[in-house]
């Protein structure tokens, strides 16, 4: 079996300026550098047959190349508890558009449909047990940063092994969109 998911990687710059967001908050463990990427759909663990599948629809699927904007900080949770820490990204239509597209193609490759609402996000910090109050207060103090906008032009089938060392991604297929 493989774990894979679908993702767009970001500019080095782009990443390092993230790791500047950062500052003691209880339970966070920041995501390593290296790790930042926006998830556009989350696949799990498949057969190789499978993953040889999904790499098929993706490889056919076009779209047009776009820029995306990072915009504030924001937390995922449940009763009072925090679960990660992000930063969004600006949901735009050709955004949407490339997400449904790998939705479809992810559909025909015979995967269970994706039923969560799609919330395009960077994890800067996975929290274990985290209150909701220092976490709150965090997004409040370093929500508000500006970045110039970021070309895409390319989506990334990754490969992801998690283990007690933290988690290790790998690109298995680059698949460039429409300039
Ligand atoms: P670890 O699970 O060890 O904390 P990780 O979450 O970084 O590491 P994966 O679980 O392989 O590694 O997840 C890869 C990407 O997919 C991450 O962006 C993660 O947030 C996202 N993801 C994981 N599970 C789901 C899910 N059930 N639904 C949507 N996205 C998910
Ligand atoms: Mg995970």
């Amino acid at each position: 079996m493989i774990r894979l998911f679908v993702a767009l990687g970001l500019p080095e710059a782009v990443r390092e300026r993230l790791t500047l967001v950062r500052a003691p908050l209880p339970g966070a463990r920041w995501v390593p550098v290296e790790n930042m990427h926006i998830t556009l759909r989350f696949i799990g663990e498949v057969e190789p047959a499978v993953a040889e599948d999904i790499d098929d629809h993706l490889s056919r699927l076009t779209a047009p190349g776009f820029d995306i904007r990072l915009a504030g900080l924001g937390t995922f949770g449940s009763r009072g508890r925090v679960r990660a820490l992000w930063a969004g990204v600006e949901n735009t239509e050709p955004l949407l558009h490339l997400q449904a597209k790998i939705e479809a193609a992810s559909m025909r490759a015979g995967l269970p449909a994706e039923s969560r609402k799609f919330h395009p996000h960077v994890t800067l910090a996975r929290c274990k047990n985290a209150p909701e109050g220092p976490a709150a207060d965090f997004v409040a103090t370093y929500g508000s940063f500006d970045l110039p906008p970021i070309p895409v032009d390319a989506f990334t089938l990754y490969a992801s092994q998690t283990g007690r060392s933290g988690a290790l991604y790998t690109p298995e297929a680059v698949y460039p969109l429409e300039l």
